[in-house]
């Protein structure tokens, strides 16, 4: 009896907030002079309080239907409606399962690359999307905001990408000191590879500062700078007769050398200006905003396409990588503990901390969030990289969550780069990990130099697989520990790359969704100013036309918030 008043209970609430949902979209049309309908494309208008409303109704029609359908039907419906994110995962899921079969096989070398290279095919075809979708959704992005609120999201997307990054650092340093996974005897088993190298933090710095202006813009789609340390015979020198000089005959020397790998900071900060610019000047520059609207549909339309070919893909890199791997288990015996460590951190970051600041921000459900990222995260996860995951990430943001295209192509495209919370926990933990290892304890001083270069080196490491090996050097350099443990991590890091590059994605996701709440309001004044400007030009351009055609004169006015002005 008392199930059954439930029941009629949340019908009854059901039918009243279908009402008032309904009610609100009429009022909505009263006021806005515009008639919300409640249809699929209703959402694509960009208001985010609607979707709510409009997904609380959407789900009362579903569950309406659901009663006839048995759970079978129920889950086949869910498949075909989620055909590309069932085929990824499925990939992973194949991948993971033939990995395992093809190392009972011992496959050659060759026969390896062959089952890895569809998977390779998919990452070329991943990063040759890369520059021109960040140049063309940069500019295009750009020239439709107003310096002011490109400001505005800029300082969020800022705050945000710090706050985040630090908070990781810190849940990977509490991890790994709470589980203490590093134990000297592990050193004498695994083999260490490389001489130490030469880091500075300082030097760290300056060069993230100097790729932010680089000096060609050519060189800065293949290349980026590095101060590298250069072995050099000391000069001669003249001592006293009886005194001795015991150092080396060598000193090192800092010099600048440019390494492959896209300077994707320095295009940003390129893009950001020009964009910004071509939409002050208006109707002169229109035809070049044109130009990279158009170049960004077209490369949107061919992720389109390749994302139908990535479960393929991901399931032979996966396969590939798992075939590859020598002595698993010697490895995951001398290495599970830190595994665990870092793999406890990403959870607790990416379904705590992450979700509590979205839902304290926007007040929405971060698992409907997320499960309109996963597409993208099963991508990261297949791939390794966030930069190759990027045009999945603006589909999913824009597609799935209906997250403004103007916000996604700033938010996501810098924080690709420079937002890496999985990196920043993972190199938190590796680098106490390695303290641990060698037997060097840790004061409160060397944790606070843990959790800021951490930062950092996430800050400065390419969206590329394993980068974050690359960076570690400047974690360890500042702590005095051995550079040359890193390749003790080697083993692991096909793992624990993919899990922290989902992460990494997930951290830029959540940014966007959060930055376009705080800015929808701003957003949607711009558009209003537009359409206002578009309408005002319109009627005086047709009172004008009346009068006398001769005397319409155009001038410039910012393209993308006003159109012809008389
Ligand atoms: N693979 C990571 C990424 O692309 C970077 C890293 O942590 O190595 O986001």
């Amino acid at each position: 009896m008392s199930s059954l008043g439930h029941q009629l209970q949340g019908t009854l609430s059901a039918v009243g907030r279908a009402v008032s949902v309904l009610k609100n979209s009429t009022q909505l049309g009263k006021d806005g002079g515009e008639q919300h309908t409640i249809t699929p494309d209703a959402t694509d208008m960009g208001s985010g309080e609607d979707d709510d409303k409009q997904e609380v109704f959407q789900s009362h029609v579903i569950n309406m239907d659901t009663s006839t359908k048995t759970k079978v039907d129920l889950v086949l419906d869910w498949v075909r409606t989620n055909l590309l994110l069932t085929l990824t995962i499925g990939g992973v899921l194949v991948g993971v399962v033939i990995g395992f079969l093809g190392r009972l096989a011992t496959f050659s070398d060759e026969s390896i690359m062959l089952i890895s290279f569809p998977g390779e095919i998919l990452m070329r075809l991943l990063k040759m999307f890369i520059l021109p979708l960040i140049i063309s959704s940069l500019v295009a992005g750009m020239a439709q905001l107003d310096a002011q609120s490109s400001g505005r999201m800029g300082s969020i997307a800022l705050l945000y990408y710090i706050v985040t990054t630090i908070l990781a650092a810190i849940v990977g340093i509490f991890m790994v000191l709470v589980i203490h996974p590093g134990d000297p005897s592990i050193k004498t088993h695994v083999e260490g590879g490389s001489t130490d190298t030469k880091v500075s933090t300082l030097d760290a710095i300056l060069d993230i500062i100097r790729n932010l202006f680089p000096d060609n813009l050519m060189q800065a789609c293949f290349q980026q700078v590095q101060t590298s340390y250069k072995k050099v015979n000391k000069p001669l020198v003249f001592h006293e007769p009886n005194s001795s000089d015991d150092s080396p005959g060598f000193i090192l020397k800092p010099q600048l050398v440019y390494k492959d790998g896209t300077n994707v900071m320095g295009m940003i900060v390129f893009c950001l200006a020009f964009g910004l610019l071509a939409g002050q000047m208006g109707t002169k520059a229109r035809l070049m905003v044109d130009f990279f609207v158009v170049l960004n549909d077209i490369v949107m339309k061919l992720v389109g396409v390749v994302m139908w070919y990535s479960p393929f893909g991901i399931l032979c890199l996966i396969a590939g990588k798992i075939m590859s791997i020598e002595n698993l288990a010697a490895t995951a015996q001398q290495l599970g503990l830190y595994m665990i460590t870092v793999i406890l951190g990403l959870l607790v970051h990416a379904l705590i901390t992450l979700p509590s600041i979205y839902y304290m921000f926007t007040r929405k459900n971060p698992a409907v969030f997320f499960q309109g990222m996963l597409q993208a995260w099963v991508t990261a996860l297949g791939t390794a990289s966030s930069a190759a995951t990027l045009p999945i990430t603006f589909r999913c943001l824009e597609e799935n969550n209906k997250i403004d295209s103007r916000v996604t192509r700033f938010v996501v495209a810098v924080g690709a780069t420079v937002n890496m919370d999985g990196t920043a926990l993972y190199e938190a933990v590796a680098a106490i990990f390695i303290a641990q290892m060698n037997g060097i304890p840790l004061g409160i001083g060397e944790v606070i130099t843990v959790s800021l270069t951490a930062t950092l080196a996430s800050v400065g490491a390419a969206s590329i697989p394993s980068a974050a090996l690359i960076t570690m050097l400047l974690v360890l350099s500042a702590l005095g520990l051995p550079t040359s443990d890193i390749s003790l991590l080697f083993a692991v890091d096909w793992l624990l790359d993919r899990l922290r590059t989902s992460i990494n994605v997930l951290g830029d996701a959540y940014g966007a969704g959060i930055v376009y709440h705080l800015t929808k309001d701003d957003l949607a004044r711009m558009d209003a100013d537009r359409v206002l400007d578009t309408v005002d030009s319109g009627l005086v351009a047709n009172v004008k036309t009346s009068e006398t055609a001769d005397s319409i004169v155009s001038r410039p006015t910012p393209a993308g918030s006003s159109e012809t002005q008389i």
